[in-house]
């Protein structure tokens, strides 16, 4: 369903953001993207909302080619995306209804259709109740919870979350996964959740696809990729790198994530490192 072919991405800056990426997703698969700050993880998700364009390499998505989609096509390939944002991006003066049948409203649903999907959408993430209040009279919990139905009241075959449980609490959180492996398990749509939640993901069994300065390191799919990445990182880099002019390099989310890999990695990774 989604082919990331050798794709490397060069901001005008000249920063490499992602670097000969070579992923393939599966229809119906649920696969949460991991890495540190800048590690490319917004840029890959760019991708496949067709807000960027390869350098180099080539995305196909269901058998048709993004590189090479005519600009007036983008509007109708981004039907069959149903995205959700760290910050929810909820319309402030219109109702939790609203917000969720303005999705349909933009593609010219009729009427029926609307009222009949938007009640369906809303009992899936238990807010049937709350479909007349506003935005600001809801938890940020339940604010994602609209968001989620939004972006699945259209049926789209591909749910794109960014960094969704980014602005909740852990418990809350928990919720937006759970929802999101349901919408996957009931209804076959493919998710691609980006996060740093390393402690909330490790209790599902699910993919975990871990990008570092640009490239693919791991993919609990695939555990050779980590293999040949953490040699290429020994006979490449020079013996200690955790030094800067002799302070010690503060831990960051990159050692959130390397720990999280010691932990949950293949053995392989394990005896590496
Ligand atoms: P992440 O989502 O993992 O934090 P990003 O994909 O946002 O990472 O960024 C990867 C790298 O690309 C970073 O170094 C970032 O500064 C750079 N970058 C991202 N977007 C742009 C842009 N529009 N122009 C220039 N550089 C960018």
């Amino acid at each position: 369903m989604i082919d990331f072919k050798n794709v490397s991405k060069l901001y005008p800056n000249d920063v490499k953001a992602l670097s000969k990426v070579n992923l393939h997703i599966d229809k119906g698969e649920f696969v949460f993207v991991v890495g540190a700050s800048g590690a490319g993880k917004s840029t890959f998700l760019k991708m496949i909302m067709r807000e960027e364009v390869p350098t180099s390499g080539e995305i196909i998505i269901d058998g048709e080619s993004l590189n090479a989609m005519k600009a007036r096509k983008v509007p109708y390939y981004r039907r069959k995306l149903g995205i959700v944002f760290q910050d929810f991006r909820l319309i402030p003066t219109k109702t939790v209804y609203e917000n969720v049948a303005f999705a349909m409203h933009v593609i010219g649903a009729s009427q029926k259709d609307i009222s009949r999907r938007v009640a369906y959408a809303l009992s899936l993430v238990n807010l049937s109740q709350k479909a007349k209040s506003y935005p600001n009279q809801l938890s940020g919990g339940e604010q994602q919870r609209v968001a989620l139905a939004r972006a699945l009241v259209n049926d789209a075959d591909i749910i794109v979350a960014d960094e969704p449980t980014g602005n909740i609490d852990p418990e809350m959180s928990r919720d937006i996964v759970d929802l999101l492996s349901q919408i996957n398990q009931n209804k076959g749509s493919t998710v691609i959740m980006v996060t740093h939640a390393v402690d909330l993901i490790k209790s599902y069994d699910k993919r975990i696809v871990t990008i570092k300065n640009g490239c693919v390191v791991s993919d609990t799919a695939h555990p050779e990729i980590e293999k040949r990445q953490k040699k290429k990182e020994q006979d490449t880099q020079p013996e200690s790198t955790s030094t800067l002019g002799g302070y010690y390099e503060a831990p960051s989310e990159d050692a959130e994530i390397e720990d999280f890999l010691k932990n949950y990695g293949s053995e392989d990774f394990n005896d590496q490192i």
